[in-house]
């Protein structure tokens, strides 16, 4: 079968870069993003492709060449799922925050409406294409969905995972490591892996394009991010130990990454790991197991999140302590509220544990992020629920120049790793801030020897 006509549910950070891509590469095929969003889409359709919703380094140009061309953003839900041959469901699967499961499994919730919409809408044999990180055998139950409330066509389910990194994705999906399509053995079920197959095959060649059945693929994912969550904490726990035995992380990091067994890459000791993935596959990775009872392989897995909790929370507390144990009214001054540089996206992010406990402490913190409003800085705070709206409103200040933001402070954090932290002015910082000036380096970007030459008090990670 030849796919000219492709619809994704879900205009996000997945959804959306992975079809500006395949319409950029397949000039041939229409491809339609739909959301029920309706500022998200129109944001996606700003004339000026600079102010569309994500943030990715070459995201807008490409959205540029395409949009209107054969990639289209719409509310039309219905009518893209209809003229399409291929659905992929993008949807977002946050941690389940209610009943059963609460805090670990996935919510299905909007995959299963999409499931539903699909087989309200098919009047034609669909392929359905997972693209959302799920738990293992979902696509069993969105099969279960299309073929007992559908209008008697033929569904064929397909899992393609995503393993595009946010701050990279458009490198990510021109230059992927693999794709991955799991589907049925039945000959439908090759057909239909063939199809997306060939979609692919425009730009990525035969041999990165892995087929597996689809409940390989589906878990493939999930053990793709415990392994790189993994490794993050692991050099985590090293950095503790460091900073007690006089050992330095990056020095060790150094030393085994040279290991070709081991390699050099996700061996940055920081303030913890963020983004809306790794907790959230690792929980899901912990509920299942636990489903099966399987609780040696839960608890192993579990240890990730429960180092990467304890790094945040050391951090905060090192800051506390470092500033005579009191930062109450104190202004401290972040730098970085994303989860990680190139990206808009703050989910999970170390920075709003970081603040919370901070604030907790009666502290004021002042941010500046060059890619993340205000809106969304307290947004992320409310969401934890620690306290009033008013009382998140009234200790979080927000800049539009870094500048401004370190004034006057007691001590800044660096919280995410963008680069141009690294080009400021660092004395004219040094010269606006109280004394002594305290710099925490949650990411181990500045040089320390440099700071501490101008009088900064420095602290990284694990030295
Ligand atoms: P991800 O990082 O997985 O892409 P996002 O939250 O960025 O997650 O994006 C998911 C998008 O899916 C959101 O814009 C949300 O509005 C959209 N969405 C969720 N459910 C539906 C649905 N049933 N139909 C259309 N869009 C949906």
């Amino acid at each position: 079968m030849e796919v000219t006509k492709i619809c994704c549910i879900g205009a996000g950070y997945v959804g959306g870069p992975t079809m500006a891509v395949i319409a950029q590469k397949c000039p041939h095929i229409q491809v339609t993003v739909v959301d029920l969003n309706e500022q998200r889409i129109k944001d996606w359709n700003d004339p000026d492709t600079n102010n569309i919703p994500i943030y990715e380094p070459g995201l807008s140009e490409i959205v540029a060449e395409a949009r209107g061309r054969n990639l289209f953003f719409s509310t039309e839900v219905e009518k893209a799922i209809d003229e399409a041959q291929v659905i992929f469901i993008s949807v977002n699967t946050p941690t389940k925050t209610y009943g059963k499961g609460k805090g670990m499994a996935a919510d299905l919730k909007y995959i299963e409406l999409c499931a539903r919409q699909i087989a309200k809408v098919a009047k034609e044999n669909k392929i359905v294409v997972e693209k959302s990180t799920l738990p293992v055998r979902t696509a069993e139950a969105i099969k279960s969905i299309l073929d007992n409330t559908g209008n008697g066509v033929q569904f064929q389910i397909l899992s393609n995972p995503e393993f595009l990194a946010e701050g990279t994705a458009v490198t990510d999906l021109l230059n992927p490591d693999r794709i991955l399509i799991g589907g049925d053995t039945t000959p439908e079920g090759e057909a239909a892996i063939n199809a997306l197959v060939d979609v692919y095959a425009n730009w990525v060649s035969k041999d990165k394009i892995l087929t597996t059945n689809v409940w390989s693929s589906e878990l493939s994912k999930l053990t793709a991010n415990a392994f790189l969550a993994q490794r993050i904490s692991s050099i985590n726990a090293m950095s503790e130990l460091c900073e007690k035995t006089g050992a330095d992380v990056s020095e060790v990091a150094r030393a085994i990454g040279m290991d070709s067994r081991i390699g050099s890459k996700f061996l940055k000791a920081s303030v913890g790991f963020g983004g809306s993935c790794f907790q959230k596959d690792i929980l899901n990775l912990v509920y299942i197991a636990k489903s099966y009872g399987l609780n040696e392989v839960a608890d192993y897995w579990e240890q990730v999140i429960i180092m990467n909790d304890h790094q945040k929370r050391r951090f905060s507390n090192k800051i506390v302590q470092t500033l005579y144990n009191t930062v109450a009214d104190k202004k401290i001054t972040f730098l970085g509220w994303a989860f990680k540089k190139d990206t808009n996206d703050t989910r999970e992010s170390a920075a709003i544990y970081v603040a919370d406990d901070l604030i907790n402490e009666q502290a004021k913190i002042s941010v500046y992020d060059p890619k993340v409003s205000r809106n969304k800085m307290l947004a992320d705070l409310n969401y934890l629920e620690s306290r009033s709206v008013e009382e998140n409103n009234n200790a979080i200040l927000a800049f539009d120049n870094p500048y401004d933001a370190c004034k006057g402070s007691h001590a800044i954090s660096i919280l995410t790793e963008w680069d141009e932290f690294v080009a400021y002015d660092w004395q004219k910082i040094y010269d606006s801030m109280h004394k002594p000036a305290f710099l925490f380096d949650g990411r181990n970007i500045l040089n320390a020897k440099e700071l501490e030459s101008i009088g900064f008090v420095y602290k990284g990670i694990g030295s």
